[in-house]
């Protein structure tokens, strides 16, 4: 756990740190958002970011995530909630019961699934398409050349409201390569959100386009 004077000041730096990437390729820094990844944090931890004003959040379990927020959400109305990690069909329900945001729309079922539960709760999310950049087998996403393909479905079959794309680059590969094919990919499909970029590589993915970046443990100290 970090002192919580820590996280706030961690907030800063991590703002600091976007302005300059922003303006050091001339984009303007209100256009990046950061989501503190709270997976695997303590709530005095969460709770310190808070405190600090900061309201936008990534979680990558549903069940976690009611852990986390299912009490805190209501303490703090205007939280908006990311999921940034995989969405079983079975928990679709709960997760629009919960989460803000759904960052990791990876297959027709998922997708129709979502709209249908949206349409029951009345919550018309925004949603990002996953890409899997690095075309890696055990890792969900879309494969590059089926984006189109996935969002018409999304968009004209589901009625999806799809803001952007998301990608989480291979661990061992060049994150800048990864970061590349995701910017060519929105551009090619006039996508204007981009979430990418995490504690090691957002200033990298903010100057190749990122509108949101993902910082975890830069944020927040070492997970639990
Ligand atoms: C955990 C996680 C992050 C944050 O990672 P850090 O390296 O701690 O910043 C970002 N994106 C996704 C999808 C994650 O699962």
């Amino acid at each position: 756990m970090v002192a919580m004077n820590n996280i706030a000041e961690n907030i800063k730096i991590i703002r600091t740190k976007i302005e300059k990437a922003a303006q050091s390729c001339d984009r303007d820094p209100a256009e990046v958002n950061l989501v503190a990844v709270s997976k695997k944090q303590s709530t005095e931890n969460i709770e310190a970011a808070l405190k600090a004003g900061h309201r936008l959040f990534g979680e990558n379990r549903v069940q976690e995530a009611q852990d986390h927020w299912g009490p805190l959400k209501k303490e703090y109305p205007d939280v908006k909630l990311h999921l940034i990690g995989p969405l079983q069909t079975n928990k679709v329900k709960d997760a629009v019961a919960l989460f803000d945001c759904f960052e990791t729309l990876d297959r027709e079922k998922l997708a129709l699934k979502l709209a249908n539960e949206m349409a029951e709760q009345q919550r018309d999310l925004p949603c990002f398409i996953q890409i899997n950049t690095g075309k890696e087998p055990q890792k969900s996403g879309v494969l590059p050349e089926f984006v189109a393909e996935f969002y018409d479905y999304c968009r004209y079959e589901c009625g999806l409201d799809i803001r952007g794309l998301m990608c989480i680059p291979p661990v061992d590969g060049a994150a800048a390569l990864h970061f590349a094919l995701l910017k060519k990919l929105a551009d090619e499909h006039d996508f204007k959100e981009l979430s990418m970029g995490m504690s090691a590589d957002f200033e990298q993915a903010i100057t190749q386009g990122a509108t949101y970046v993902r910082v975890g443990t830069a944020l927040f100290g070492a997970r639990e």
